[in-house]
C-alpha cells in the first residue's frame, strides 16, 4: 500500500491518504476530496511514517499557502495564438505539462484544446496528451474517464468537445 500527504483545497489542512483511493474526507472541514486530482506532497510505504510527513507538509503549506493545491482550473485564461504557439496541441500541452498529476494534465489539455479549437479529433487529443507527457497506454483510459465524468462529450465518432 502506498500512502501520501495531500492538502485540502477548501481549508488548507494536510492529511494522510491511501493513494489508491479515489476520495477521502477532510477531517477538519468535512468536505470530500478527490485524491487523484490533488498534488501529492510526500509519499511513503509505511503508515507509521505518515503522521511525521503530514506534520512536515502542514508546516510547509502554512508557511507558503499559495503552493497548496493542484486542481485543474475550469477556466483557461490564456488564449491560443498561432503566432506564439506552434499548434493548438502545443498550446494545450504547454499549459498542462507542469502539473504533477496525470489526471489533472489530461483534463487541462481537454479544456485548452476546446478553447483553441472548439471541437477536436481523437488524433489531436492524443497528440496533445502525448506532448503533455501522458504515456501511450493511458490515453484510452483517460478518454473514457473524462467521457464518464462528463468533461468530454463525443458529438460524432472520434470527435470531441468540452461538456463541463
Ligand atoms: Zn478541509
Amino acid at each position: 500500500m502506498r500512502y501520501g500527504v495531500v492538502v485540502c483545497p477548501h481549508c488548507g489542512n494536510a492529511k494522510g491518504v491511501e493513494l489508491a483511493d479515489e476520495t477521502a474526507k477532510c477531517p477538519r472541514c468535512r468536505k470530500g476530496l478527490h485524491v487523484r486530482e490533488l498534488k501529492v506532497f510526500a509519499e511513503t510505504d509505511s503508515p507509521g511514517k505518515l503522521p511525521l510527513l503530514v506534520g512536515r507538509v502542514q508546516a510547509q503549506v502554512t508557511n507558503a499557502p499559495a503552493q497548496v493545491v493542484e486542481l485543474p482550473s475550469k477556466e483557461i485564461v490564456e488564449e491560443y495564438d498561432p503566432l506564439v504557439h506552434d499548434s493548438p496541441m502545443q498550446f494545450a500541452a504547454g499549459l498542462a505539462r507542469h502539473h504533477q498529476s496525470v489526471e489533472v494534465r489530461a483534463e487541462m489539455v481537454v479544456r485548452a484544446l476546446a478553447k483553441a479549437l472548439g471541437r477536436f479529433s481523437e488524433r489531436e487529443l492524443y497528440e496533445a496528451w502525448r506532448e503533455a507527457g501522458l504515456a501511450d497506454d493511458r490515453l484510452d483510459d483517460e478518454r473514457k474517464r473524462l467521457l464518464v465524468r462528463g468533461v468530454l462529450y463525443e458529438p460524432r465518432p472520434a470527435t470531441y468537445g468540452l461538456l463541463g
